[in-house]
């Protein structure tokens, strides 16, 4: 008896230490499904891609397995009606209607409501450098139009009064907006929709599938032979990747004023990312910020925000955040800036070689 309790409890002992070592690993292994390379699974999924132009850009999607034809049907169905609901051009979009309700409440969808929400949220948390009401800015500059101009001084002054993310009231799902403000989801609305699309792919059992929504880039899992997904970064100065990432199961969304410039008369630069402190597309010596998480709404609020910050701020930031999301900075002096967390899994392309390549450390002084 005695000597039947004593193999229980060493049993007990065996099983307690394998669940805390062993079970983590293994569960974490499993759920994630990163890092393991099964090469068998090659040939049993089969790939399916499609493409879409919504949201002003285009996009590719790539899934595998059994269901991945209906599921990636479902996600451009859903990606078409979040853009019906998002346009600030279409009359019929919730975000017309809410920009032109002349300070009236008006009743929004879900989607609508929660994105609404999100936007305001990481506007707080990154102290207004994203600011979703910036829209009216935007416009004296000619960046929704085209017809680009640098606004004097007075006219940013006097539009800046029609912005400010904390004015915005939101009550469930009626937003009320003061009259002469307007909503612009451009900086999350992309990641947003990722996420959706990720949720949907992921309802219908795809384990496996890489999502390119305008360069926003959401995977879910590894590829099927367990490897990981092979991210190109952007470059800022010019045609072709800065270098290549690699990723399982996390989103990568980058920022940059080269994406949408116009060259002024005087000669200068001005960039679609617009500084809400000032009114003046950003210009602080950033060209990028490539953002890793597991979230697409998270990377595409924080790639645009962190390009208002700047550098030091955005380190501080990251600092601040214990791990939630990791960056890539690259600077007009062609410097790159990379979180500690992420630059193994960096690579630079060749002809970026020469480039400097900075660690930031967790602790302020590595
Ligand atoms: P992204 O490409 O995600 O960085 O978003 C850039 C777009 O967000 C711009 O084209 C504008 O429509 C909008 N935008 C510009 N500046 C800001 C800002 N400070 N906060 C929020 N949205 C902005
Ligand atoms: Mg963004």
């Amino acid at each position: 008896m005695r000597e039947m309790k004593r193999k229980e409890s060493k049993l007990k002992r065996n099983l307690t230490s394998f669940g805390k070592v062993l079970l983590p690993l293994l569960l974490s292994l499993s759920l994630i499904g990163c890092g393991i390379r099964n090469e068998s699974a090659k040939e049993k999924q089969e790939a399916y891609s499609t493409d879409l132009f919504a949201m002003d850009t285009y996009m590719t999607f790539t899934a595998y397995g059994d269901h991945a034809e209906t599921a990636l049907a479902d996600v451009k169905d859903k990606i078409t009606e979040l853009e019906s609901l998002w346009s600030v051009t279409d009359e019929s979009s919730e975000i017309y209607k809410l920009n032109h309700s002349g300070g009236q409440q008006v009743a929004v969808s879900q989607d609508t409501a929660e994105m609404i929400e999100f936007a305001l949220d990481m506007a707080e948390k990154t102290d207004g450098a994203l600011e979703p009401t910036i829209y009216p800015v935007l416009t004296a500059w000619g960046f929704t139009t085209g017809e680009y101009h640098v606004p004097t001084e007075e006219e940013l002054a006097q539009l800046l009064k029609s912005v400010g993310y904390d004015r915005v009231k939101t009550d469930s799902d009626h937003i009320a907006l003061e009259e002469g403000m307007m909503l612009d989801l451009g900086a999350v609305g992309k990641g947003y929709a990722g996420d959706l699309a990720v949720e949907i792919l992921r309802e219908q059992g795809i384990t496996s599938a890489l999502l390119d929504i305008g360069g926003n880039i959401q995977t879910i899992g590894s590829k099927p032979d367990g490897s990981n997904w092979r991210i190109g970064i952007r470059s800022p100065f010019g045609e072709g990747s800065l270098g290549v990432l690699e990723i399982c199961d996390m989103a990568v969304v980058t920022s940059g004023s080269y994406e949408r410039y116009f060259v002024g008369e005087d000669g200068k630069h001005y960039g679609h990312i617009i500084d809400p402190a000032t009114g003046y597309p950003v210009d602080n010596g950033l060209m990028s910020v490539t953002v890793i998480a597991k979230e697409g709404k998270l990377c595409d609020a924080l790639s645009t925000s962190l390009f208002v910050m700047g550098m030091d701020k955005a380190v501080d930031y990251w600092r601040a955040q214990s791990k939630e999301f990791e960056m890539i900075l690259v600077t007009e002096d062609k410097k790159i800036y990379i979180t500690e967390g992420i630059q193994k899994q960096f690579v630079l392309n060749n002809a970026y070689r020469t480039m400097e390549v900075h660690t930031i450390g967790y602790e302020k002084d590595s």
